[in-house]
């Protein structure tokens, strides 16, 4: 019988959330959805080392914030498989009980070697050449464990509690096979993989122990993570087999990375030009915090659809979709192996799109606010109207102000390039023909405006509509011109020509 969909995303609370994470989650949330199985959020924080303060509070804010909630786990409600932080389960005996396992039927051993042992080992093994120093099937031989030792001295050291490490026994040379859902068959050979630490000397379990308890007492169906940890995958693989749990084993699906925009390695957080945190992120061991995407002003729903194509394609050209849309599409055959390449101003793209799907009522409930405090005072109908022809042409919410500040204010600067290539000096004359043609239009809206333009026209010739719309705005463009002049208003409009005539 198909194991019912569970899945989990397991960040360990070493630092904000960065957004290859946020898309690990995002994939993991999708399947779930799309299969009506469970998301579990857990957290890895056996690494007492590479804990950060507030990290994990952020993950489970992003998540919120993202809109894609986790029904079991740290912050969001307990299942039957609690606790879900991997310091509270240690209580539970569940890793030590496990590495016991593999000790007792001989894959794992004890290892005594201290800090300076495996120090000059490695030192060795560099001096002889080797490429990457390892503990394993032949190094371990040269070192002092529970394999090299006799069983009396092995007993005295455990029961003396001399410190040691568990360690998985890799064999020499094996083939090791196993099958991601996106890599497909993966070979590789056991000469390859080290003799992984399963428990450290503080009893705490290693990442690689820990993650495979976990999965297995949670029911785990499948484990979807980032690229990074393919490498180590073959070990699990052999951790599975060794405690006779192959067949409870959850599904390998390996992520690819997300990469810089020029396609040239990781995105890495201090050198991108663009957030890489879902949300602000202030590391408390650096001093100035890194801005998120909300701060930034994207919508989630904008962040989200970005994080899905990136890894991910629907298999049509279409780009726009909803949480709820990608979660009927989501599938890991269409996520492809090569890492997927980051493009900033596409995301605002993305972001320009959400935009345009508000209502010009809620965009004016945001921008009101941000009116009033510039000191102007509209009524709503007059800020609808403002939003509904100033999003044409900005991709975030924060860009109104700019982009439609000349509504509010009158010029005092006329676009310089625009004045320099068109300005004649007839022109003045022409404009203050056009002055007075307006000023008899009775009813100022679009369709008078435009009617009084044709007019003017017909009677003294072309009309440049760039270099009206600088006399009334002093910017080269914006939204259609007629629709600026309607809501600019006619004595507005008028004053403006004026002023701008009188000190041409
Ligand atoms: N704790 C690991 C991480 O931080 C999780 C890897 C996994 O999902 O197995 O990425």
């Amino acid at each position: 019988m198909e194991k019912r969909v569970r899945v989990r995303f397991a960040p360990s609370p070493t630092g904000g959330l960065h957004m290859g994470g946020v898309r690990t989650a995002l994939f993991n949330y999708l399947f779930a959805k799309k299969h009506g199985g469970d998301f579990i959020l857990r957290i890895e924080d056996t690494d007492q080392n590479r804990f950060v303060k507030g990290a994990e509070e952020y993950i489970v804010a992003a998540l919120k914030w993202c809109g894609i909630e986790p029904n079991e786990g740290v912050g969001f409600g307990n299942g039957i498989h609690q606790p879900y932080r991997q310091s509270e389960r240690k209580e539970l005996g569940i890793y030590q009980k496990y590495a016991d396992k593999l000790v007792a039927s001989g894959h794992a051993y004890y290892a005594f070697d201290t800090e300076e042992e495996l120090d000059a080992m490695r030192k060795r093994l560099e001096a002889a050449k080797v490429a990457a120093p390892q503990y394993n099937a032949v190094t371990r031989q040269n070192m002092r464990n529970s394999l090299t030792l006799a069983e009396d001295e092995v007993k005295n050291l455990v029961e003396s509690k001399t410190k040691h490490v568990v360690r998985l026994k890799v064999p020499r040379n094996e083939e090791i096979r196993f099958n991601d859902i996106i890599r497909g068959w993966v070979t590789v050979n056991s000469s390859q993989v080290d003799d992984k630490v399963l428990l450290k000397s503080d009893g705490m379990p290693t990442y690689h122990l820990a993650h495979i308890v976990d999965d297995i007492e949670m029911e785990i169906s499948h484990a979807v993570r980032g690229e990074e940890w393919l490498p180590s995958a073959p070990a699990h693989i052999l951790i599975y087999r060794y405690l006779g749990l192959e067949d409870q084993m959850p599904k390998l699906a390996h992520l690819p990375l997300i990469l810089n925009p020029d396609g040239n390695g990781k995105i890495s957080k201090r050198e991108a030009r663009f957030p890489v945190f879902p949300l602000s992120w202030q590391d408390p061991r650096e001093t100035a915090p890194y801005i998120g995407y909300k701060e930034a002003g994207y919508y989630p729903e904008a962040f989200i659809n970005i994080l899905a194509l990136l890894g991910w394609n629907p298999g049509t050209n279409e780009e726009i979709f909803s949480v709820a849309e990608l979660a009927k599409l989501f599938d890991f055959e269409r996520v492809h192996k090569s890492g997927a390449k980051f493009d900033p101003e596409k995301a605002k793209w993305f972001n320009q799109q959400y935009l345009r799907k508000k209502t010009d009522q809620e965009l004016a409930d945001y921008f009101k606010p941000v009116l009033q405090e510039k000191g102007y005072n509209r009524d709503n109908e007059f800020v609808v109207s403002f939003c509904k022809l100033v999003k044409e042409k900005v991709q975030f919410v924060h860009e109104f102000w700019e982009q439609g500040k000349y509504v509010f204010e009158s010029p005092t600067l006329y676009d310089e390039k625009v004045m320099a290539k068109k300005w004649k000096p007839e022109s003045k004359t022409l404009f203050t023909s056009v002055y007075a043609k307006f000023k008899t239009v009775k009813e100022w809206k679009v369709e008078t405006i435009t009617t009084s333009f044709h007019e003017a026209e017909a009677e003294l010739g072309k009309i440049d509509m760039q270099l009206l719309r600088v006399l009334v705005t002093g910017v080269a463009g914006g939204p259609q011109l007629f629709d600026m002049l309607a809501l600019i208003g006619k004595s507005e409009t008028l004053n403006r020509i004026e002023t701008a005539l009188s000190k041409l």
